[in-house]
């Protein structure tokens, strides 16, 4: 089983996945009638061709679903790479699956606690930099109002409100869980922006994860791909 652990409660596993390397490959050779059973360096050059001159359509073949444990805040910024989420579409990059657990059938247990406060970025308003010194007093608060709000949704829930009224006052440091199935080219997507300097710190841990979760699935492409791509 393929499983990375994430954050203090999170992970991401892989439940299927769709082809190999030779799946690239064989996807383009389709064009000429051929069809290889063994990856060799053809296959690399062919690959890297097609990855460099920005041929994806073969990239699309390769699918992977995941079920995953993010803190809200994180998947709020996974949930952004939406191509083709809508059903309508018809753009051959429609192939995001998502599926979540529901706050209104499960009740919330699971917060994420973080072992660092990171100071506010000087010269970035959206990013976050080291560690303010003061942790001891940001945990106390933190943990202060975790107290709180989990004690008052526990109360609500025992005067018999609805789980899907009672998490109204429940924070984006929930833990939930996905299922999601998108292709190769959509998951390096992922990757290369949220494997990233400017990206949160905790949804980078997510996408370092995929990555290597990619290197084991896939070795050829996923090197390939990112020997062409780097420093793009
Ligand atoms: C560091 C960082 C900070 C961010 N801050 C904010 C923020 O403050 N507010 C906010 O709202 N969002 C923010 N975002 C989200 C960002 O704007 C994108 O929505 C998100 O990263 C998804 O990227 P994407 O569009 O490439 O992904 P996807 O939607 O998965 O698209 C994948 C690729 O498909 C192609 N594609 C997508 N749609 C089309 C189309 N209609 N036609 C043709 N090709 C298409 C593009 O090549 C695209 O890169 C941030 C992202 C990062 C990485």
């Amino acid at each position: 089983m393929l499983k990375k652990e994430i954050l203090d409660k999170g992970f991401i596993e892989v439940v299927d996945k769709l082809g190999s390397d030779l799946t690239v490959v064989n996807s383009a050779r389709v064009s000429f009638g051929k069809r290889k059973t063994e990856f060799d360096d053809s296959d690399r050059k062919l690959v890297k061709f097609l990855a460099k001159h920005k041929h994806w359509s073969p990239f699309r073949h390769l699918v992977v679903q995941f079920h995953i444990k993010a803190p809200e805040f994180v998947m709020r910024q996974w949930y952004k790479h939406v191509v083709g989420i809508e059903t309508s579409s018809s753009y051959a990059t429609k192939d995001h699956a998502w599926n979540e657990i529901s706050g209104r059938y499960v009740p919330v247990t699971d917060y994420y606690s973080p072992s660092n406060w990171r100071r506010q970025s000087d010269n970035n308003k959206q990013a976050s930099e080291g560690s303010i010194e003061e942790q001891g007093d940001a945990d106390k608060i933190f943990n202060d109002a975790m107290k709180s709000i989990t004690e008052h949704y526990e109360q609500l829930l025992s005067l018999g409100v609805a789980k899907e009224q009672a998490r109204l006052i429940l924070p984006l440091n929930q833990y939930t869980e996905v299922y999601w199935t998108a292709s190769f080219q959509a998951i390096m997507n992922f990757i290369e922006l949220r494997d990233e300097a400017t990206a949160q710190w905790e949804i980078r841990q997510y996408a370092i994860a995929l990555k290597e979760l990619m290197m084991e699935i896939y070795p050829e492409t996923v090197k390939i791909w990112f020997e062409v791509n780097s420093g793009k």
